[in-house]
């Protein structure tokens, strides 16, 4: 038996009644409304106005039914209607960002997941505790800029997209760098990134066994920053400063990797101890998440950033990865969370993996 995330009041909206997948038309909604399809689970897609017409194109992804809200802002206002639905809701990077961490934590509707990670992965501090109390190896942080011995990457907070992000060679080119608001220094790890698609089940009791279930690998991938990964082509980075041109990581997109095939041992590791440690500290991280790093050429796996919910590189493998075919062929995230509901309903264990 795993832990109780939902208090029967939280979950009284869906006694007796099959769950309704319900998220924001954004992001990996798509891939959402398909996988829960795909289980025989009805779809409603939350959206500000109008449905976008672009679900017309994808029939296989189109949600049932439509929630039009004025502002993503007051979901709030419609927590009845969601309810009255037998809505369970799925986050993903969009939803949250657009109705705020704290706001979605407070939600009186059932959320797909423990609700608790929002509050230590929106903390770029508490992030760090969690992922080092760990044992994840992550890029060292300067307080103070005379330990600095090599590359330096300075981030803001909640600069989106990494948008100011400044690279220094070295510390003598920090010197002329002045921050304009809140930020790390933080190591620049010279390396291969890797973001890894996991989900965590505390349903499943065979497979790769952590805490109290069992963790997936589904898939991997890489993501496209502009102008980043285009820098090369031009030059050194002085040179583009000169013509007034500043690195940025907007993500513009995604490509497929995979890993050599004796790390992921190693990948393996680290979400197994990221899931722990969550379970230590508020309860466990329920379903999907991603673990983003750095692969050094002396093979260590350093992490910057974990994702605690689906990401939109998941999106590459709506009909699989090649990991996830080794699981069930065809098997994307979207499925595996609307499985994930079902089973846990099946099982009387609606409680374990909603919040
Ligand atoms: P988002 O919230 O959009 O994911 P963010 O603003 O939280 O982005 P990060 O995800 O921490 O920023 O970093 C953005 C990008 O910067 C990464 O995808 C990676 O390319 C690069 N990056 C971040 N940290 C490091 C590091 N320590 N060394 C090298 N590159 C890094």
């Amino acid at each position: 038996m795993g832990i109780t995330l939902a208090s029967p009041s939280r979950l009284a909206s869906l006694d007796g009644r099959v769950p309704t997948v319900a998220t924001l038309c954004s992001h990996s909604s798509l891939q959402i409304f398909h996988g829960a399809r795909s289980e025989g689970l009805p779809t409603l897609g939350i959206c500000v106005g109008a449905p976008p017409r672009f679900y017309d194109a994808f029939p296989l992804a189109r949600p049932d039914r439509f929630l039009s809200v004025p502002n993503v802002k007051e979901l709030a206002g419609a927590v009845s209607r969601l309810r009255s639905e037998g809505a369970v809701l799925v986050p993903h990077g969009s939803f949250v960002e657009y109705v705020g961490a704290e706001a979605f934590a407070e939600l009186d509707v059932p959320v797909f997941g423990n609700r608790a990670v929002l509050a230590w992965e929106s903390d770029r501090r508490k992030e760090r505790d969690w992922l080092e109390s760990a044992g994840v190896p992550m890029p060292q942080l300067f307080e103070d800029r005379s330990e600095i011995r090599g590359p330096v990457i300075v981030k803001y907070y909640g600069a989106k997209g990494g948008k100011g992000f400044f690279l220094a060679k070295n510390r003598e080119a920090l010197e002329d760098f002045h921050a304009t608001g809140p930020h790390v220094i933080q190591e620049y790890v010279l390396g291969t990134r890797y973001y890894i698609h996991f989900f965590y089940s505390p349903l499943v009791d065979r497979g790769y066994r952590v805490g109290h279930g069992s963790l997936e690998l589904l898939g991997m991938d890489r993501r496209d920053e502009a102008n980043i990964d285009e820098l090369y082509k031009l030059g050194a980075q002085e040179e583009l400063f000169r013509a007034g041109i500043r690195p940025t990581f907007v993500v513009t997109g995604n490509v497929p990797v995979i890993l050599r095939e004796s790390l992921l041992p190693k990948a393996f590791e680290v979400g197994a101890r990221i899931v722990e440690r969550s379970i230590e500290l508020f309860g466990g991280m329920v379903g999907p998440f991603c673990v983003e790093g750095i692969m050094t050429e002396d093979l260590e796996f350093k992490v910057f950033e974990i994702s605690t919910r689906i990401v939109a590189g998941t999106n590459l493998f709506i009909s699989g990865s090649p990991y996830s075919d080794l699981i069930e062929p065809g098997l994307s995230t979207g499925r595996r969370i609307a499985r994930e509901i079902k089973q846990a309903q099946a099982q009387g264990r609606l409680a374990e993996v909603l919040s």
